[in-house]
């Protein structure tokens, strides 16, 4: 665990020492210029209850400003004991991420006879902005966006007084000195200020309109979530049709009348970090309008976390959609007057203030899986906490992926990554992109030598790093998710990654995404992959798993079961255009060859009927975990590890194609998923439940799993996205456990494209390291 916030000289340490003593658990604590550093060990029950009691039972005097935990390798420590700093290291000034308000300050704004009372900009030492406002190290007000407001004198004593909660609180402010509110028309006019601007805006939520607040790292869209036209009216203008929306909840005890909470789950939602967390609903007693997350049996969870939210939902007191303040899949609004522009024809009003935010931070999204948190969005009260490594690194930026980009800066044994910056697909996302790393560096004034890329010729973050450096180092996408989980499990090679996901250049030409990677001390070599199939139409395949389904048919089962209208795939399609798609996979017309697990998660849903056209990514997966979670059956299909490697000779045999010319210079072995499909279409045809089949689909990736990591004998890494998958995941890490394979999965970084940037940065050096490189010259490195 690494704790940071007021915990030093505040007898940390020693009731640390008392927790672990009376819980039976072994380990150490120290204290270093990071934080605190805590390893504990000890029966699982005992180490989730330390957890809890960390926060519950801290010293009244600290405060927890962000708590990062995960799950290591046991050591077999004998006793616990605080260790003693050595004071060797680096002083290294970190920025912190921004932090939830405080018990003290929602009393104090709560509370008639404080000075600060109703006032949404309330902060002190343990919370309040510091990401979002900070220019530059160190940390003073001066190079915050709060330089504008000049403290009066009573912040002003505060601010000096060490015994004050507010001693150097760098954004302190008061009513009187501080930022104010103001609502604005959507054609930037004044029409009210303070308590009374907070006061329109929830009479204009509470009237069924659509309100753009400004918060802490950028502009939520705010509507009342029980009021089915709003929400509606909200999904139109946004043009968002079915992913489903975050929501802000006035109270714990209001999320849990929607939602099941654990205790895990409850000290997320109340945490300094204050995520949106993901929870299972309670399905029956219902507030909400279905529209918020149609057919979805999840909901994005969030308490408020500023005073602003406070006060407003306090007014409100019921649940209201909070999703960011952008058309889809740009990245979060940030300024009042670029709103104006950007949230035109979105928002009805501005609810806005004066305190400018430095940069976007959205909100981050946690999901409890095998009794762990995993982060799967990383930006606010994570972002720009950095991984540590083992080794100290050369000065490295990794400019992450096309979709969910992020980026992360090397510097020493610290890799910083940057908050979620969004879908690299519009000027938006290009500019905030290319904000985001110019920040990084100028916090930590680094110049980094080396950039790191995807293979990826098209991805826009590739092009930058070719724009920027002679000699960017190019790392495989698959390659890269696994050295990420590797890093954030401090694991040393060799290990079994296994990355599964939508898609990622392949050096061979392929689409990769079902990928089982032997990491070495430098290098990957390519264990297994899914048996290939064509993506007829290229990207429109994402988009439509009806053409995933028809491809996957034409592998298993041969030209003649296209003609099969009984097949949901088939008779997703009018005949005419079964007949192109249907010409198409015969001669690989713009059919690329993929071995994505995504894809053959989508063609499965298609082959039974759950989804023939997704509308957000991601989404027919989604299904059919929720269809397996309602069965329990733990029966498999048959599947083949093959040794032979079919591609090359499919393309022997229709040279038109060129995709996999390269396949046959080396044995993959080959997971062939014909038999499954094959048993698949025969349990749909004689009724078997969509539910049961999609739970033996889950159960027979776990199988596949199992079998390649029992033929390879190594520790095995889960990547990917994938893995955002909680049942495939559980499933997965129980299998392996009982064959005795070690088994790591991700938990702080973003198993999705979130974590790839962190990934780049350790594959960039290895590149460059120079034992690596002279393997790499004798043939080693692929
Ligand atoms: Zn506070
Ligand atoms: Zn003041
Ligand atoms: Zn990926």
């Amino acid at each position: 665990m690494t704790i940071r916030g007021a915990v030093q000289g505040v007898g940390f340490r020693p009731f640390i020492y008392r927790l672990a003593m009376e819980l039976g658990l072994c380990g150490w604590v120290i204290n270093s210029s990071a934080g605190v550093w805590i390893e504990i060990e000890g029966e699982r029950a005992r180490l989730e209850e330390f957890l809890l009691r960390v926060e519950r039972e801290k010293p009244a005097i600290s405060f927890i400003q962000s708590l990062e935990s995960s799950y290591a390798d046991p050591v077999g420590y004998t006793e616990f004991e605080i260790r003693k700093s050595d004071g060797s290291e680096a002083k290294s000034a970190l920025v912190l991420p921004d932090i939830a308000t405080c018990a003290e300050c929602a009393a104090e704004i709560f509370d008639p006879a404080n000075r600060r009372f109703g006032y949404p900009f309330t902060n002190c030492t343990n919370c309040g902005p510091r990401y979002t406002i900070i220019e530059s190290l160190p940390y003073d007000r001066p190079r915050t966006t709060m330089r504008e407001f000049t403290m009066c004198a009573e912040c002003a004593r505060e601010y000096g007084d060490p015994a004050n909660r507010r001693f150097h609180a760098q954004p302190n402010a008061c009513p009187k000195c501080g930022p104010q509110l103001e609502l604005w028309t959507m054609a930037g006019e004044v029409t009210a200020r303070r308590e009374a601007a907070l006061e329109a805006a929830a009479e204009a939520i509470g009237a069924g309109k659509i309100v753009g607040v400004k918060g802490l790292g950028g502009f939520h869209l705010m509507c009342d979530a029980r009021s089915e036209a709003a929400v509606m009216e909200l999904r139109r203008r946004k043009h968002r049709e079915e992913k489903p929306f975050a929501l802000m909840f006035p109270s714990m005890e209001a999320v849990r009348e929607e939602c099941e909470i654990s205790p895990l789950e409850e000290r997320l939602l109340r945490s300094p970090e204050s995520p949106i967390v993901l929870l299972m609903r309670r399905g029956s007693a219902a507030k909400l309008a279905a529209a918020v997350a149609p057919g979805n049996p999840m909901l994005g969870a969030m308490l408020p976390y500023t005073p602003l939210h406070h006060l407003l939902m306090r007014r409100l007191g019921f649940a209201v959609v909070a999703t960011s303040g952008n058309l889809s899949d740009e990245p979060i609004c940030i300024d009042e007057r670029e709103a104006l522009e950007r949230l035109r024809g979105i928002a009805d009003l501005l609810l806005v203030h004066d305190r400018p935010i430095l940069r976007h931070v959205d909100d981050s999204i946690v999901r409890v899986m095998a009794g762990r948190e995993m982060v799967m969005r990383r930006a606010r009260g994570f972002a720009p906490l950095p991984v540590m490594v083992e080794h100290e690194l050369p000065a490295l930026l990794g400019v992450g992926a096309q979709q969910k980009n992020a980026v992360a800066l090397a510097v020493g044994r610290q890799v910083f990554l940057s908050q979620h910056i969004g879908d690299l697909e519009t000027a938006e996302s290009g500019a905030a992109f290319e904000r985001v790393i110019a920040s990084l560096e100028s916090l930590y004034e680094s110049r980094p030598e080396t950039i790191a890329c995807d293979l990826h010729p098209n991805y826009l973050a590739t092009e930058y790093a070719q724009r920027l450096s002679t000699h960017p180092v190019g790392v495989q996408h698959h390659y890269a998710h696994v050295l990420a989980c590797m890093a954030e499990n401090d694991l040393k090679p060799p290990v079994l990654g296994v990355a599964w996901d939508g898609s990622g250049y392949g050096p061979d030409g392929t689409v990769w995404g079902g990928e089982f990677l032997k990491i070495d001390e430098c290098g990957y070599t390519r264990a297994a992959r899914l048996r290939c199939f064509r993506l007829p139409g290229s990207e429109r395949a994402v988009r439509e798993p009806r053409r995933c389904g028809l491809s996957l048919l034409h592998e298993a089962l041969g030209e003649q079961a296209l003609g099969n209208e009984a097949l949901p795939a088939v008779e997703a399609f009018p005949a005419g255009e079964r007949r192109i798609v249907t010409a198409m996979l015969r001669q690989g017309l713009n059919s690329p060859w993929t071995s994505s697990m995504g894809r053959l998660f989508d063609a499965v849903a298609s082959l039974i009927g759950v989804r023939q056209f997704a509308r957000h990514e991601g989404q027919a997966a989604m299904e059919l975990e929720w269809l397996a979670a309602r069965d329990t059956s733990d029966e498999s299909y048959d599947f083949e590890l093959t040794e032979c490697p079919t591609l090359a000779a499919k393309n022997a045999a229709n040279p038109s194609t060129g995709s996999g010319q390269a396949m046959g210079h080396q044995a993959v072995r080959e997971l062939d998923w014909a038999p499954m499909v094959r048993a698949i279409v025969a349990e749909h045809g004689s009724g078997v439940t969509p539910e049961r089949i999609a739970r033996r689909f889950h159960n027979s990736l776990a199988e596949m799993i199992a079998c390649v990591a029992v033929n390879c004998g190594l520790p095995v890494a889960l990547s990917g996205g994938c893995f955002q998958n909680r049942l495939l995941t559980e499933l997965t890490i129980a299998r392996l456990e009982r064959e005795g394979i070690r088994v790591y999965w991700h938990q702080r970084v973003p198993p999705n494209d979130g974590g790839i940037a962190l990934g780049q940065v350790l594959g960039a050096a290895r590149a460059v390291s120079h034992i690596c490189q002279k393997k790499a010259d004798m043939g080693h490195q692929q």
